[in-house]
């Protein structure tokens, strides 16, 4: 794969370190010249994938490791957030709009939507027991 430039992080599955996780890419993508309002989409998205590594994946109390990784190629980010969690069963359900299998928490089945919708394309590799994989990608149009 071509790449200019990349970052990788790892964190541990806690709530605190979601917001390290949204302004790390955030950071990392602000080379690409964006608007506050691309900015703002790809924050979301990170932070929806990285709340679900954190209550799903790793289901709100196992200390797991989130694996994020950013890359830049011309004017495209690839972002790549992936858990070595419970894993999704069903993917086309689980991406279904208000589709939770946590409702009694009062999540809402949009995380997977809010993606799809502020980033350009969203992939979604899982296995059962073993972990998920979100590669999402956005193009910035910034004249440089
Ligand atoms: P919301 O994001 O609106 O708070 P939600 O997290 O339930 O609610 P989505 O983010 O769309 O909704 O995810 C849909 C479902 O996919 C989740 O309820 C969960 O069952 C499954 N899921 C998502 N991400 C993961 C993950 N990393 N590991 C395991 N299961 C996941
Ligand atoms: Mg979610």
């Amino acid at each position: 794969m071509d790449v200019d430039n990349k970052v990788s992080i790892e964190l541990m599955s806690k709530s605190q370190n979601e917001g390290f996780a949204r302004v790390a890419v955030a950071a990392f993508v602000s080379q690409l010249d964006p608007t506050i309002e691309e900015i703002t989409d790809v924050k979301t998205a990170v932070s929806e994938a990285v709340t679900n590594s954190i209550i799903h994946g790793y289901d709100n109390k196992k200390e797991g490791i989130i694996r994020i990784e950013a890359s830049i190629f011309e004017s495209e980010i690839t972002i790549t957030i992936q858990d070595f969690g419970k894993g999704i069963r069903d993917i086309e359900m689980a991406r279904e709009p208000l589709y939770t299998s946590k409702p009694e928490l009062e999540r809402s089945g949009m995380g997977f939507t809010v993606m799809e919708t502020f980033m350009d394309s969203l992939e979604v590799e899982s296995k059962e027991g073993q972990g998920t994989k979100i590669i999402m990608k956005k193009k910035f149009n910034a004249v440089s």
